[in-house]
């Protein structure tokens, strides 16, 4: 089935630099005079990341990570980690969106068995609960979405439309 750019818009532009500095401003509060480090998760969150580091004051460090999810929709592993060190770190994972939940679980649970942080949170630009398969936990959300492959702002459809600044769908043919 090919896949088409809906004609709608979930949030513009204006909508998300909004939510991300209100985000960023809650985060700053709840960090205040800790070392924090945002953990990106590949390659979606880039836009949402680089907005929100920007409105955050204090001491931020940041890591990388690549995840690929398993074609059979059941498993997640790790392609590629930047260097840092996470240990006794305050860690904002900073993703996308959370649909099913697996990537994000697996991501948990491997980096406070492997890397043993002071704290670890999720900061997710979207959710989309209707799609949940395991539970896992949001402390930073940006927007809830309806059950939709939603693109745009860093999000894509075959690595397409990462580069509109604005969320939207796609759709069939
Ligand atoms: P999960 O493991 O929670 O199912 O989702 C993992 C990844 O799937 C997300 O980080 C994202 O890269 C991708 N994904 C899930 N839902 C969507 C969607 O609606 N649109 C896009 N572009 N990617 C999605």
């Amino acid at each position: 089935m090919t896949m088409k750019l809906a004609h709608g818009i979930l949030f513009t532009e204006q909508q998300i630099q909004q939510r991300v500095s209100e985000l960023a401003r809650q985060i700053q509060r709840d960090y205040e005079g800790k070392t924090l480090v945002l953990c990106a998760i590949l390659k979606g969150s880039i836009p949402f990341l680089a907005d929100l580091m920007r409105h955050i004051q204090g001491d931020v460090r940041l890591a990388l990570i690549e995840m690929k999810s398993q074609v059979d929709g059941q498993h997640a592993s790790i392609l590629f980690t930047s260097s840092l060190d996470l240990a006794d770190r305050h860690v904002l994972i900073i993703e996308d969106i959370v649909d099913t939940g697996i990537t994000l679980d697996y991501l948990l649970k491997h980096l406070d068995a492997e890397r043993a942080p002071a704290s670890l949170r999720v900061a997710a630009f979207l959710d989309k609960p209707e799609a949940r398969r395991i539970e896992v936990p949001v402390h930073y959300r940006g927007f809830t979405v309806p059950d939709k492959f939603v693109v745009g702002y860093g999000l894509d459809y075959q690595e397409r439309f990462r580069n509109l600044p604005f969320i939207t769908w796609v759709e069939p043919e």
